[in-house]
């Protein structure tokens, strides 16, 4: 059967093209901001990380009303480290809406989300957001979009995609590009005919697959999931059952059960198919469980979480600085916050080491574990970290074994070049590529974990900042070998908050940079794009030496000698030796200037 009274669709967009206030609207509209409700409260509102990085990071629902129909909207994640979990969320919903900027028209961050969506054989709405915009080039940008939609393999009823023109600033929304809108109905119209309506069967054996867990310090863990078929109850009894692994089955009662309304969850005593859920008191609830009938209990298949293929070191701060830039200190700190981390994301690893001082931190690869640092930073933990590592396995003949990754690429023609002579050096195959004919090439690459890290800000460089890259883990291979580097290009240090990694110096930035035995600075991290040395000031001081790429020893970043500052002659040469250094907060400073 059909739910008519329900809708779930993703929302698909570039960070700033408007997503949260087209949102915002659309709940205005359907009536949920009540008059003494401050409308400030934005729903989708990005974190300031996922601005910087014109990423996606936290995957949110709300529910808008039209009419008598609920519209479950689903955020999407578009961290490149996320590669596969786009899917799960995606697979709550029966259809898409794009918004795109009608100035930028649409972006290549958009384009990894939107093939996934393509291949789910999900419909598509194209939202032309921001027609109000001097500059806005609407026809253009359908045109754009039409043909992105081509590239990406859309079959023909998603290329007979609706068109929607809207200011969301302005509240409107149109389906003409030259004609003013006077309301959002236009878009709620289309929603409603050009999505389908869930189905399933509400008397057959009940099963929700949970896609999303969020955490709340007063009821615990919060599964969230579709109701594909039957019908769940508070207080009813359910066997919590999972795909991959037979033993978790256990027989569990809904204690609360919860749809979204607007910005917020409203308790329910029950709900069919369709409904997208929430549902506590679960203790043990984890991503890819199905919730099913007592007797007729079958799991839903997802695709399995990406394993941590990546592992870091955080380690108490005990330099003369420590203290002096963040409130939190200690190894007390350090761990709870850490262990919190774990309840809402899947994807990472914390252990305790054999030293109070430091915790192993493995993710699923260099911008998920740096997006955690900076959060963690900006919420005033101050920490060192060491060099990251990635997570060898041993095969039964005792042969080691690496994480390798499928990276998906889309590139400027012109600099597809640097690209693939840059990823065969660090043992990259090219399996496939293809050249659009809106000037872009996509490449994808089977690539050793390892040869990935510290490729992200080489990248931005080489491509100036156009190019886009995504990493899926594919699976466990024979050790490749060495990596070796050559060229300007060489790995060079890891910087644990956002700004190294993508070549943003500025004076504010903090965080700790660790280099390595052996390994040379170029420009583009410390020295700089232009190379001028005068420019930078560093404070180093010398730390015992870090034990190589593959031992992952905890007591790494022991420090040996007070902090001094060297010129960057010194520091340069200093680096050159071997002897692993570390950068305190404190002491990173390079000044904006040697940007410009
Ligand atoms: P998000 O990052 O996609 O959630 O984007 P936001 O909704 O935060 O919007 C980014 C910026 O674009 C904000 O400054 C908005 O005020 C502005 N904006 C959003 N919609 C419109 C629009 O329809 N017209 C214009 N001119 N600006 C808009």
């Amino acid at each position: 059967a059909k739910r008519n009274d329900i809708r779930n669709v993703a929302i698909i967009a570039h960070v700033d093209h408007g997503k949260t206030t087209l949102v915002d609207e659309l709940l205005k509209q359907s009536g949920v901001f009540r008059a003494n409700q401050e409308v400030a409260e934005r729903v989708m509102d990005s974190n300031d990380i996922e601005r910087e990085r014109g990423i996606t990071i936290l995957a949110k629902n709300t529910a808008v009303t039209y009419g008598d129909v609920k519209i479950n909207i689903i955020d999407t994640p578009g961290h490149a480290d996320f590669g596969g979990e786009v899917e799960r969320v995606l697979k709550m919903v029966d259809g898409v809406i794009l918004v795109v900027d009608a100035f930028e028209g649409a972006m290549p961050q958009t384009r990894f989300v939107l093939t996934k969506a393509l291949a789910l054989d999900l419909p598509v709405i194209c939202c032309v957001n921001k027609v109000d915009r001097p500059e806005a080039r609407p026809h253009e940008v359908v045109d754009e979009v039409l043909e992105l939609l081509l590239e990406l393999d859309a079959s023909e009823e998603q290329l007979d995609c609706p068109f929607i023109f809207a200011s969301a600033k302005a509240g409107y929304a149109s389906l003409d590009p030259d004609v003013k809108g006077t309301d959002m109905k236009p878009l709620f119209e289309t929603i409603l005919s050009h999505v389908p309506a869930p189905e399933g069967d509400s008397e057959a054996p009940l099963q929700v697959l949970i896609s999303t867990i969020d955490y709340n310090e007063y009821v615990g863990r919060i599964g969230i999931g579709k109701v594909s078929n039957g019908t769940i109850r508070v207080n009813g009894e359910v066997m919590l059952v999972n795909h991959h692994d037979e033993s978790k089955k256990q027989r569990v009662k809904v204690t609360k059960l919860y749809e979204f309304d607007g910005l917020n969850k409203v308790e329910v005593e029950s709900a069919t198919i369709g409904a997208i859920v929430a549902i506590s008191g679960i203790a043990d609830i984890h991503i890819g469980d199905t919730l099913c009938d007592v007797n007729n209990p079958e799991a839903i298949p997802f695709q399995k979480i990406s394993e941590p293929t990546l592992a870091m070191n955080f380690i108490v701060n005990d330099s003369p600085f420590a203290g002096t830039e963040g409130k939190f200190v200690t190894s007390r700190h350090l761990r709870d916050r850490l262990y919190r981390e774990l309840n809402t994301d899947v994807s990472l690893r914390v252990e305790d080491t054999n030293t109070t001082e430091a915790f192993k931190v493995s993710g699923r690869g260099e911008l998920h574990l740096s997006v955690l640092i900076e959060n963690m930073r900006r919420e005033g933990f101050e920490f060192a970290v060491s060099k990251p590592e990635v997570l060898y396995k041993e095969d039964e003949k005792g042969g080691t074994l690496e994480p390798v990754e499928q990276a998906i690429i889309d590139v400027p023609d012109e600099f597809s070049g640097a690209v693939i002579s840059k990823l065969s050096e660090r043992k990259g195959e090219l399996r496939n590529m293809t050249t659009n004919a809106s000037g872009t090439t996509r490449l994808e690459f089977i690539i050793p974990s390892r040869g990935l890290i510290g490729y992200r800000g080489e990248f931005l460089t080489d491509t100036k900042g156009n190019g886009v890259i995504n990493t899926i883990f594919e699976g466990y291979v024979p050790y490749k070998g060495e990596i070796s580097y050559r060229g300007q290009g060489s790995l060079i240090a890891y910087e644990t908050g956002v700004s190294v990694t993508y070549g943003l110096f500025n004076a504010q930035e903090r965080g700790t940079l660790f280099i390595s035995p052996g390994e040379k600075v170029y420009s583009g991290m410390i020295i700089g794009q232009n190379g001028k040395a005068e420019d930078v000031e560093v404070n180093v001081c010398k730390t015992k030496h870090l034990s190589n790429t593959r031992s992952s020893g905890s007591d790494d970043a022991l420090k040996l000698s007070p902090p001094r500052i060297l010129s960057l002659e010194q520091a340069i040469d200093f680096i050159e030796t071997d002897e692993l250094l570390e950068i305190t907060p404190k002491t990173l400073r390079i000044r904006k200037k040697i940007l410009d």
